[in-house]
């Protein structure tokens, strides 16, 4: 597996690919690996003749109170899974490879921003577009995998994928649980046992609300007064949001939309953790 901290020798890896298979996948992670990463690259290994993984944490979606400082960084176990899983490129920028000292340059997001994780992190999703759109220029993928469990931040990529050009196929695959059900994230290292126990309630209470879907609720209000209730009676009192929206525009309605989906953010102590269930199609739904 090539290991690269420069652009230039990632790209020129790249482009030699490109011109050698007709599908060259990308992964891109914060590291801090975990089975749900794992599984994004699983799903390239297959579906690519090459796959390349990005390791970086993004300094420019990070808020100045959030934890960029204390981000999980654990490079050498993160290099040996992706070799564990037949990855053929990591690339490992630090943050002045990415950031030229004075950089300005930002990649406005699309309106689907601007709701959920957008009202609650204002400038996050412009540090995640401007940082995707420079590693399609940077790794010039066929092909690149992102997951269910950030759900807003698939919608935004795809929609600059679309309306900027990049031609890059798109595949957004299941979000990895625990088999309690709470679904991995380099965050729920962070957590107590008592955290970790309470955080539970994300996916009992999207489960509450698929059931309620399920055997006919088509009230929005109904659906999120569960939620809460649920997360509440978990002990989780501060909630960002616990929502049903539309999965295609991410829009709220008073009656619960065709293609509804889930959405939760909530913090435990210091750390703040998202979910989300599709209800009428996801197979947790009916478990
Ligand atoms: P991150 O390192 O948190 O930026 O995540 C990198 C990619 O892994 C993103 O596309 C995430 O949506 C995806 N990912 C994170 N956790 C999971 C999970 N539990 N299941 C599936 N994909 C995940």
């Amino acid at each position: 597996m090539q290991v690269f901290k420069e652009k230039e020798a990632a790209r020129r890896w790249m482009f030699q690919q490109r011109c050698a298979v007709d599908a060259i996948g990308w992964v891109p992670t914060m590291g801090a690996l975990h089975e749900g990463h794992l599984s994004l690259v699983r799903r390239s290994v297959r579906r690519c003749q090459a796959t390349a993984a990005s390791i970086f944490v993004n300094p420019t979606q990070f808020a100045p109170d959030e934890d960029l400082a204390r981000y999980p960084r654990t490079l050498e176990s993160d290099l040996e899974m992706l070799a564990g899983c037949g990855v053929d490129a990591v690339f490992v920028p630090d943050t002045e490879e990415m950031y030229s000292s004075g950089f300005s340059t930002y990649v406005q997001p699309p309106k689907v921003a601007l709701r959920l994780e957008g009202k609650h992190r204002p400038d996050h999703f412009r540090g995640v577009t401007t940082v995707v759109a420079k590693l399609f220029h940077v790794l010039p993928c066929t092909h690149a995998f992102f997951g269910h469990k950030d759900y807003q931040q698939a919608c935004v990529l795809e929609h600059m994928n679309r309306e900027l050009d990049f031609g890059v196929d798109i595949e957004v695959c299941p979000t990895v649980r625990d088999a309690d059900g709470l679904a991995l994230s380099s965050r729920n290292r962070y957590l107590s046992g008592d955290q970790r126990s309470r955080a539970l309630s994300l996916i009992r209470a999207l489960r509450q609300a698929a059931e309620q879907y399920r055997t006919g609720e088509r009230s929005t209000a109904a659906l999120e007064r569960g939620m809460r209730a649920v997360l509440q009676a978990g002990g989780i009192n501060r909630i960002d949001y616990a929502t049903v929206v539309d999965a295609d525009n991410l829009t709220s309605h008073s009656t619960v939309p065709e293609q509804p989906i889930a959405l939760i953010a909530a913090h435990l102590g210091g750390t703040r953790l998202i979910d989300n269930l599709r209800l009428d199609t996801d197979s947790l739904a009916t478990a």
